[in-house]
């Protein structure tokens, strides 16, 4: 009780109560009437939101300086316990759901199976398994004086070669239990052995991946920051765009054609162009970082305005920008790509939710879902950077048990009716 909720997928402020009970969202409005043996909570004016979802997650992903950092420096077993750091920190900063977008080993998919089996504390987790690449390609940091033509196989990608290798992998992926396929289409400008502009990939290997995983029903989410990669990766039908940098005119009518979803990850980006020395990189990077990010805010702005569907990911898991730094994204949309709060907070909720198809169970404060919330001191949708503060989290729950911060307690049994 008293409190603002953000209501349903418009996120409408509405004050009043919010009824819990089995894990769930039985009500929610002023006229929500407490029954004998509630407890009840005066929450002292605060905000309740859905829990946060973050769509381009890497669990594996922790003090990253530089590439080397998340595979080659680092054994299987050491990203698997930053792993499992990584989903307890995520849940405690309010984000009860996460879509992980690659991993070495299978540590996604074992982490997701271990959160949902209660073996640890975690958002519920949509895995894919390695990124599928190739060598020359998005993930290979492998330079061939030191692997020759050894591929290096426990690191963040896979490699294949030619379309049957591409199907293959697709389907051990599946068998292993990946929810969905992520494909590296296009280089990036973190790998200077495969930069932006290159394509990771060759078209007719990045076809095969996404019809296979299409003909197992099972969706595809495309690294790709090249005009050509967002092209062959949406006309082919890939569900999301991973970065989308240099979007052109042929690739967003491809986007909006195939129903293509966005997940720009910006202010991953915009944190290298704005506090790129701080983190010791050489002015020249910086400066290439700054111009990247002025495409990449241009591409993001002309498929926002066209109609195309922006889910907020973090990529985060830098030392400059650590896991949760995904709520940094909302501010970025909302100051650079005029999104109103509302539209840039449902990046974080019910658009995401809708792409992984469990809008039915989150990403809203409704009747019926689950009780994934995050409350804080202060309405978000005044000042989206209150989503940034520490101190404004007031608590977490995850189907209706806490699991950070504190309920106020009341310290009353509510009259019977
Ligand atoms: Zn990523």
């Amino acid at each position: 009780m008293n409190c603002t909720v953000l209501a349903g997928s418009e996120l409408k402020p509405v004050q009043g109560k919010v009824a819990i009970g089995d894990g769930e969202i039985q009500a929610v409005g002023v006229d929500v009437r407490a029954e004998h043996d509630d407890a009840v909570y005066d929450l002292k004016g605060a905000t309740v939101m859905p829990g946060l979802i973050d769509s381009h997650c890497h669990l594996i992903y922790r003090d990253v300086v530089e590439p080397y950092d998340i595979e080659l420096r680092k054994s299987l077993p050491e990203a698997t316990i930053d792993a499992v750091f990584n989903a307890q920190v995520l849940l405690q900063k309010g984000f009860t759901t996460v879509r992980d977008v690659g991993s070495r080993g299978n540590i996604g998919v074992e982490i997701r199976n271990a959160i949902r089996n209660g073996g640890i504390p975690g958002p519920r987790v949509r895995a894919a398994a390695q990124i599928i690449s190739a060598p020359g390609g998005l993930g290979d940091f492998h330079p061939s004086h030191i692997f020759e033509d050894h591929p290096y196989r426990y690191g963040l990608a896979a490699q294949i070669v030619g379309p049957h290798e591409a199907r293959a992998l697709v389907r051990r992926q599946l068998k292993d239990g990946a929810d969905w396929i992520k494909v590296g289409v296009s280089g990036t400008g973190f790998n200077p052995l495969c930069p932006a502009e290159r394509n990771g990939l060759s078209d007719i290997e990045c076809r095969a991946v996404i019809e296979e995983a299409h003909q197992q029903s099972i969706p595809v989410a495309a690294h790709a920051e090249s005009a050509h990669a967002v092209r062959v990766a949406a006309s082919n039908g890939a569900e999301t765009i991973e970065h989308g940098i240099y979007i052109d005119d042929v690739s967003l009518e491809s986007m909006i054609e195939h129903g293509v979803t966005l997940s720009p990850t910006l202010a991953m980006y915009r944190a290298f162009a704005i506090r790129g020395q701080s983190m010791g990189i050489p002015m020249s990077i910086v400066d290439g970082h700054k111009r990247t990010h002025e495409h990449h805010t241009e591409s993001v702005r002309r498929a926002f305005h066209a109609g195309i569907r922006i889910v907020a990911g973090g990529d985060a898991g830098l030392r400059h920008f650590p896991q949760g730094s995904c709520v940094e994204e909302v501010a970025a949309y909302v100051e650079l790509i005029g999104m109103t709060p509302q539209q840039a907070l449902q990046t974080l909720t019910i658009n995401p939710a809708r792409l992984l198809c469990i809008d039915k169970e989150v990403g809203s404060v409704d009747a019926g879902k689950k009780a994934d919330l995050l409350v804080l001191t202060d309405n978000p949708l005044l000042d989206v950077t209150v989503l940034q503060r520490t101190e404004s989290r007031v608590f977490v729950m995850q189907s209706g048990a806490v699991v950070d911060g504190r309920l106020p307690l009341c310290g009353s049994v509510p009259p019977v009716g």
